[in-house]
């Protein structure tokens, strides 16, 4: 028992074209990006690449999926039109999420850019609760990931993360994405086995791991508690094995996407490479 390996997979030419690049790279679960990650506007999914994106589910036989939300999203922005600009732009994520029948959205938990953490945070959860209410009948999960806490983003703690699904009204919409990168460059102590199994410890304290629902491996090019956001390869960076091998046999976390965001290098090799790297380590 471990987790069910998967891997950030290119959705360029469309979606349904994922899942055959993520088997091809031995994943068996999979994160894609639901349109251009770096614009506002998308067109809508177009129903013969949905109906062909279900086949090609079935065919492969990758169950747990995952979408990661465009970076331009900001639901914790003070300023009034980026924040209807964002909730809109959210609300069609979770829109193509539940047409593509996607279980997760990962997305970071917006920046304040300048209001403060708590209005930061009063502001995301506001917006999630505006965005449930107007969709009552979605079912895919909202997954707050952890950040690196670079600048003024929110995310950096286990406690911000808590302090946004307190203010959520359905709690049931809402779950975690835990990134290795992001959190041992928030300065959480991922360089041991003990040190990482401790950390499990007080995610389950702060927040819970009945909220924890995607796993996003990466090695960290950046050092320990340098709030830098630089993926590396799978023991390859500043975290190392130790941690990776806590985790794959980590039993609260079995069976959990536990998704590489690494490069991916030419033809994929690097995914590859990376998935069997993790799973040599599972004991
Ligand atoms: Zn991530
Ligand atoms: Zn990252």
């Amino acid at each position: 028992m471990t987790l069910d390996f998967g891997v950030h997979a290119s959705a360029s030419g469309g979606v349904d074209k994922a899942l055959q690049r993520a088997i091809d790279v031995t994943a068996t679960s999979c994160q894609i990006f639901s349109k251009n990650e770096r614009q506002w506007l998308a067109k809508p999914l177009d129903p013969g690449v949905v109906e062909n994106f279900h086949r090609e589910r079935e065919r492969t036989g990758i169950k747990q999926m995952v979408i990661h939300d465009s970076y331009l999203i900001n639901l914790a922005s003070p300023k009034e039109d980026l924040l209807e600009k964002s909730m809109a732009a959210f609300t069609d994520e979770l829109e193509r999420g539940e047409l593509l029948n996607i279980q997760n959205l990962v997305t970071h938990p917006g920046a304040h850019t300048g209001s403060g953490a708590d209005a930061g945070i009063r502001t995301f959860a506001e917006s999630l609760n505006r965005i449930f209410d107007a969709l009552p009948d979605n079912h895919v999960i909202t997954c707050l990931e952890t950040t690196a806490g670079q600048g003024t983003t929110l995310g950096r703690s286990f406690e911000e993360i808590a302090a946004i699904i307190d203010l959520v009204e359905d709690k049931s919409r809402v779950g975690v994405c835990f990134d290795t990168c992001h959190t041992f460059a928030a300065g959480y102590d991922l360089r041991s086995e003990e040190s990482t199994v401790a950390v499990f410890d007080e995610f389950d304290r702060v927040i819970g791991l009945d909220k924890l629902r995607v796993l996003h491996l990466n090695d960290s090019k950046q050092p320990f508690g340098s709030n830098k956001d630089r993926h590396d390869h799978i023991g390859q960076g500043e975290i190392g094995p130790a941690a990776f091998t806590a985790i794959v046999n980590d039993a609260r976390l079995s069976g959990l996407p536990g998704i590489i965001e690494t490069e991916a290098g030419e033809k994929n090799a690097f995914d590859l490479v990376n998935l069997a790297t993790l799973r040599g380590y599972v004991r």
